[in-house]
């Protein structure tokens, strides 16, 4: 009977032409379509290789950075790297101190667990790997190149370096710092020497880096590290066959700190793939440039190579009777070039064309365009003056 009667009255709601309706209406609607887009940096092909994006310079909570190494990797994607390092510090770790604190309760005695800080307990007990390992399941999902690596963080007149390439950080420590770089070789990885006037008034060696330098420690130097250019590291690595690097030393969330300019700083490599052995080999064969803040950096042969490989440049019209030419310029990149010629200056943005004007040399003959490239920089803080190749 009670059965009977609950079906009579399921029956009268069910059929109640408002219940109805109310149960077509869906539970949840999307108001915004979520797909997520990532920045392409389209660069061109130089002498048959590819230009590859890399960052190889972040931190995560693991060490004093604010995100997680899956962040960092997403991150870097849809900022549009093919390439990353994470670097976290390898002898303090002042984030993991916080963490230690907040797990106490799940020990024992209520005391947070050792703090791995090397200054203080003379050896690391953080398992390094760990960061690199959560980073790489992350990074399966992206066709992105992901690069083991640690910042090895000395006193301020010796520096920071990055070892990257690297295959167990954990074995990286010793207490002698100059086996430090000798386990990351030894690993087959390269040392690069961070921004090198950080809390120092002079990128100059001292007696122990000229000592460091001269003994093959260290492969390569950040010319740029985030927003910050050292025009002298440019002589220094091209005299001392090093290789340029670039990098954010992303603490925080590039999102939030690179939002005003198009891209993050970062090393752009010539390469065949981006497979660590193709990256290594051209690191070492120093085929890279420096993006950083809207301008590269780098030797003038590889300045010129990219620029030349940037840009289309065609004969359009040549008034004979003026004795003037008119070329048109185009740029097939994401990078946006300021070409000066005495006092005009000329914005050429990313995939548009401009003409210029050029009269004959002095001999009498129409000659290549040549032009200074403001936001292209080699050695001495000096632009780069090119000679642009016609009709290639
Ligand atoms: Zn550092
Ligand atoms: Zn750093």
């Amino acid at each position: 009977m009670r059965k009977l009667l609950l079906l009579l009255v399921a029956a009268i709601i069910g059929f109640a032409p408002e219940v109805l309706a109310q149960k077509k209406v869906a539970e949840t609607r999307s108001m915004y379509n979520t797909v997520y887009r990532r920045t392409e940096i389209i660069l061109p092909q130089v002498k048959g290789m590819n230009c590859y994006k890399a960052d190889f310079h972040t931190h995560t909570i693991y060490s004093d950075g604010g995100l997680t190494p899956r962040q960092r990797v997403r991150e870097a994607w849809y900022d549009g790297m093919d390439v990353l390092a994470i670097t976290d510090h390898l002898e303090g770790n002042s984030f993991a101190k916080t963490m230690l604190r907040i797990l106490a309760p799940y020990n024992k005695d209520g005391k947070p667990s050792e703090w791995s800080n090397a200054k203080k307990s003379g050896r690391v007990i953080t398992d390094h790997n760990a960061v690199f390992d959560e980073a790489a399941e992350e990074a399966q999902n992206y066709p992105l190149t992901l690069v083991k690596g640690t910042e090895i963080g000395l006193e301020p007149e010796k520096g920071h370096f990055n070892a990257l390439f690297i295959k167990d950080v954990n074995a990286i420590y010793d207490t002698d710092e100059i086996k430090r770089f000798e386990n990351a070789h030894k690993q087959g990885g390269i040392v690069i020497h961070n921004h090198p006037t950080y809390r120092r008034k002079t990128s100059d060696k001292n007696e122990w880096q000229e000592k460091v330098y001269k003994d093959g420690h260290i492969d390569g130097v950040e010319v740029a590290n985030a927003f910050t250019f050292y025009p002298r590291m440019v002589r220094r690595c091209v005299e001392e066959k090093l290789v340029m690097v670039g990098g954010t030393d992303s603490h925080g969330v590039t999102d939030i700190y690179y939002s005003g300019t198009p891209f993050r700083t970062h090393t752009i490599i010539f390469a065949k793939d981006r497979s660590e052995k193709s990256l290594k080999k051209a690191m070492l064969k120093r085929q890279t440039l420096v993006y950083c803040g809207g301008h590269i950096i780098g030797s003038e042969y590889w300045l010129k190579e990219f620029f030349n490989a940037s840009i289309e440049c065609k004969v359009v019209h040549t008034n004979e009777k003026k004795g003037t030419r008119t070329f048109q310029l185009t740029n097939h990149t994401s990078i946006p070039y300021t070409l000066r010629r005495g006092k005009g200056t000329y914005t050429l943005n990313p995939f548009e064309s401009i003409t210029i004007g050029f009269g004959k040399n002095k001999e009498g003959y129409y000659t290549q365009p040549k032009l200074r490239v403001a936001n292209m920089w080699g050695m001495d803080n000096k632009n780069l003056v090119v000679n642009i190749e016609i009709d290639k």
